[in-house]
């Protein structure tokens, strides 16, 4: 029953879009930009998924050197706390709509680094997540299936993540701030301060 009632949301929110809705999420989903931002071992499936084997650009999907003209942010493996800082502004400076696109485990639960002091366990706590790829780390194949799955989700109008961010900013803002703080013991260290100190205040 609480299937039926679901499908009959879906529809509904179908019918729903606009026509000219309809008409910008198919351009949309044929012209998306991926970062060029890696951050763990799942780097390594973009060269196959981006070349002749998979080609991932019959589907419009492109690489993209700066995230100010960027659509999709690929965290592709672990993310260190230092590092999210810059995956948090990263995104930050993303226009919107923005997609992101977390690859295998380590991005779920810190995978075999979930116990290290400076790996961040659950990406999605920090900046919203799209689509999650299974895998340690993900085949090209499931690659591509999520990037067409993304690409189904534009269309439909569902893949909203990013309102998501501005939405509960608050609690994002204090997750990050959480996971920041514990860098900072390190950073100000009586070691560095003596560093510091001897530089005559520079560092
Ligand atoms: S999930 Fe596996 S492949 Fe991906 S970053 Fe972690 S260890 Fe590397």
């Amino acid at each position: 029953m609480q299937i039926l009632d679901y499908a009959k949301e879906e529809q509904k929110k179908q019918e729903d879009q606009k026509l000219w809705d309809k008409v910008i999420n198919y351009f949309r989903k044929r012209s998306l930009w991926m970062l060029h931002y890696c951050t763990g071992c799942g780097a390594m499936e973009l060269p196959p998924i981006l070349t002749s084997r998979w080609d991932i650009e019959r589907f419009g999907v492109g690489p993209m050197a700066t995230p100010r003209q960027a659509d999709i942010l690929l965290l592709t493996g672990y993310v260190s706390t230092n590092t999210m800082k810059r995956v948090i502004r990263t995104y930050e400076q993303m226009p919107e709509p923005k997609w992101v696109l977390a690859f295998g485990s380590c991005t779920v639960n810190g995978g075999m680094y979930w116990d290290s002091y400076n790996t961040v366990n659950n990406v999605g706590e920090y900046i919203p997540i799209d689509i999650t790829i299974a895998g340690c780390m993900p085949r090209p194949e499931a690659i591509l299936d999520s990037m067409i799955e993304l690409m189904d989700m534009i269309q439909r109008g569902e893949a909203k993540a990013f309102q998501k961010y501005k939405e509960n900013y608050s609690y994002y803002k204090e997750n990050q701030d959480r996971l920041f703080k514990r860098t900072k013991p390190v950073l100000e260290s009586s070691a560095l301060r003596y560093i510091h100190d001897e530089n005559g205040g520079e560092q």
